[in-house]
C-alpha cells in the first residue's frame, strides 16, 4: 500500500499534503490553513483521559472499533489532531465586540458540524485512496455528548485533549487550547493505521504556554474566568445559553444552530498566537526538539507557498534533525532559539558542502511567524558562522528561493554575496544563491 506514496519523499510531509488538498477543496473563505499534529495509537495519556473525563471516553483503538471489526494494535494507530485557525478579519471582527460574538463568529461556530462532515469525509476517502484505514471521530454515530463528573459537559472524544496529546500546543486559562495558531481555533481529528512520526506534547505542563495575564478574565462578559479558579464551564454554558443564543437566534434561524461565545479567545494575547514569554535562550539540537521543528519548517514553508517538491518541506530527514546532524558531529551542526516554557521559536543547521571544497553549507533557518523582526534569525546566523570557523570551514553557501524575501535581505544585511546560479548548485527549486568568506568575519 505505500507504493502510494513516492519513497524519496517525506511520508509525513505527503500525509499533511493530502490533509491540505482536502481542506482546499472546501473552498471556505472562514477558516486558515489547518495545521497537524500526531500523536501515538497507545499514548497513556488516553489512559489518563478515561480517569480524568470518564471511563466513555474512548482510547484510539476504541475510536477505530467503531467502524471497523478488526482493530491493529494501538502501537500501529496514530491519532491526527486537525486544527482550524479562525481567519485575521474573524478575530479583529470578534475582538470588537464586547457582549457578544461578532456574526462571522456565531456563524464559524454555526456551521461547524456541517463543514467538519464534509471534511471529514473527504478525508476518509483520500486516506483509503491511498490504502490508509481511517476513522474521523465527528463521524461516528456513536460519538455523542456525555457527562464527566469531574469536568460537566464532554463527549467520547476530546479534540481539545487529542490535540494537546498530539502536540499542537497548551491549554490556557480560558481553558481553550492555545496552538501555535493561537487560541481562536477549531478541531477535529482522525484516526489512522500508519505508522508516522509522533509529535511529543510541546510542554510536560499542560498549561505551559499560557502565560495567565488574565486578558481573558477581562474579556469574559460572563465572569466564567478567574485567576484563581479557572475556567468555570456551567458560568460559560449559562451566558450561551441565556444570552448569546437568545440574542443571535432571532437574525440566525437554522434548525439545529450551535451558538457559540467564544469573546475570550480574541483581544487577547494568545489569540492567533503563543503569548510572548520570557527571554530567548539558544542552543544547540536536542531530540525533543524534533517535532517542533519539523512543524516549524512545514508551516514556514507553506506560508511562502514552497511546500513543494525539492524544497525542505520533503526532506526524508525532516522528522529526525536531531539524528540527522548528530550523525556526523564533525561536519554538521544545528541550532535552535526556545523560550522559558519549551516553545521552539526558530532554528538553523550547518553542513559540509560537498560540491564546494572546504565551504558550508547553510540550511533550514526558519523562525516562527509571530517571532520575526525579533532579532532571532541573525543571532543564529552569528551563531552558525562561528561553529562553522570551529568545524573548519573557509565560507558558507546558501541555496535559497525568492519568495523568501525578507530571508534575502537578511542574508545581504550580514555580508553574503549574491551570486548568480553555479554549477555546483544542487536544489532545483531555488533560485537564489549566496556566498560568504568566513575570512570576512575576521
Ligand atoms: S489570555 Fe492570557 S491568561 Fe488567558 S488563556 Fe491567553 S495567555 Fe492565558
Ligand atoms: S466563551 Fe464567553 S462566556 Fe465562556 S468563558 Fe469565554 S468569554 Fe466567557
Amino acid at each position: 500500500m505505500d507504493s502510494c506514496f513516492n519513497p524519496e519523499m517525506n511520508i509525513r510531509s505527503q500525509i499533511e499534503k493530502i490533509i491540505s488538498d482536502v481542506f482546499e477543496s472546501l473552498e471556505t473563505e472562514y477558516w486558515d490553513e489547518p495545521i497537524t499534529g500526531i500523536a501515538a495509537g497507545d499514548d497513556s495519556y488516553y489512559d489518563f483521559l478515561k480517569e480524568h473525563i470518564g471511563e466513555f471516553h474512548w482510547t484510539p483503538a476504541e475510536a477505530f472499533a467503531q467502524k471497523y471489526s478488526d482493530v491493529p494494535d494501538p502501537s500501529e494507530l496514530r491519532v491526527m489532531s486537525i486544527v482550524f485557525p479562525q481567519t485575521e478579519n474573524t478575530k479583529n471582527l470578534q475582538k470588537q465586540e464586547s457582549l457578544f460574538p461578532c456574526e462571522n463568529w456565531v456563524t464559524t461556530r454555526g456551521e461547524w458540524e456541517a463543514l467538519m462532515g464534509i471534511f471529514c469525509e473527504r478525508l476518509e476517502r483520500a486516506f483509503a485512496a491511498k490504502g490508509i484505514r481511517s476513522v474521523c471521530p465527528d463521524l461516528l454515530a456513536a460519538m455523542k455528548p456525555m457527562d464527566s463528573d469531574n469536568l460537566g459537559h464532554s463527549s467520547n472524544w476530546s479534540q481539545r485533549h487529542s490535540a494537546y496529546a498530539a502536540g499542537q500546543g497548551t491549554f490556557g486559562l480560558s481553558d481553550g487550547l492555545i496552538t501555535r495558531k493561537g487560541i481562536a481555533v477549531r478541531f477535529t481529528s482522525a484516526v489512522v493505521e500508519k505508522e508516522l512520526p509522533v509529535d511529543g506534547r510541546v510542554s510536560e505542563d499542560p498549561y505551559g504556554w499560557c502565560i495567565r495575564c488574565g486578558a481573558c478574565v477581562r474579556r469574559c462578559p460572563a465572569g466564567a474566568i478567574s485567576l484563581e479558579k479557572g475556567h468555570d464551564k456551567a458560568a460559560c454554558s449559562e451566558y450561551k445559553d441565556n444570552y448569546v443564543d437568545k440574542h443571535w437566534a432571532k437574525q440566525i434561524k437554522i434548525e439545529g444552530y450551535n451558538f457559540g461565545c467564544g469573546l475570550c479567545q480574541a483581544g487577547v494575547p494568545c489569540s492567533g498566537q503563543p503569548p510572548k514569554q520570557g527571554p530567548v535562550n539558544y542552543r544547540q539540537i536536542q531530540p525533543s526538539d524534533n517535532p517542533q521543528l519539523a512543524q516549524l519548517v512545514r508551516l514556514g514553508l507553506k506560508g511562502y507557498d514552497l511546500d513543494i517538491p525539492g524544497t525542505a518541506y520533503f526532506d526524508l530527514q525532516l522528522d529526525r534533525l536531531y539524528e540527522y546532524y548528530m550523525a556526523n558531529p564533525d561536519k554538521r551542526s544545528y541550532f535552535v532559539a526556545v523560550n522559558d516554557r519549551g516553545r521552539v521559536l526558530g532554528g538553523i543547521g550547518v553542513d559540509m558542502f560537498e560540491n564546494l571544497h572546504g565551504y558550508a553549507e547553510l540550511q533550514k533557518l526558519y523562525v516562527a511567524e509571530d517571532c520575526r523582526g525579533e532579532g532571532i534569525a541573525t543571532h543564529l546566523i552569528e551563531m552558525l558562522e562561528k561553529e562553522a570557523v570551529r568545524l573548519g570551514y573557509k565560507g558558507i553557501y546558501i541555496e535559497t528561493h525568492s519568495n523568501l524575501q525578507a530571508a534575502k535581505r537578511l542574508y545581504m544585511r550580514m555580508g553574503y554575496r549574491l551570486i548568480e546560479r553555479p554549477e555546483y548548485a544542487v536544489h532545483e527549486t531555488m533560485d537564489t544563491f549566496f556566498i560568504k568568506e568566513l575570512g570576512d568575519n575576521k
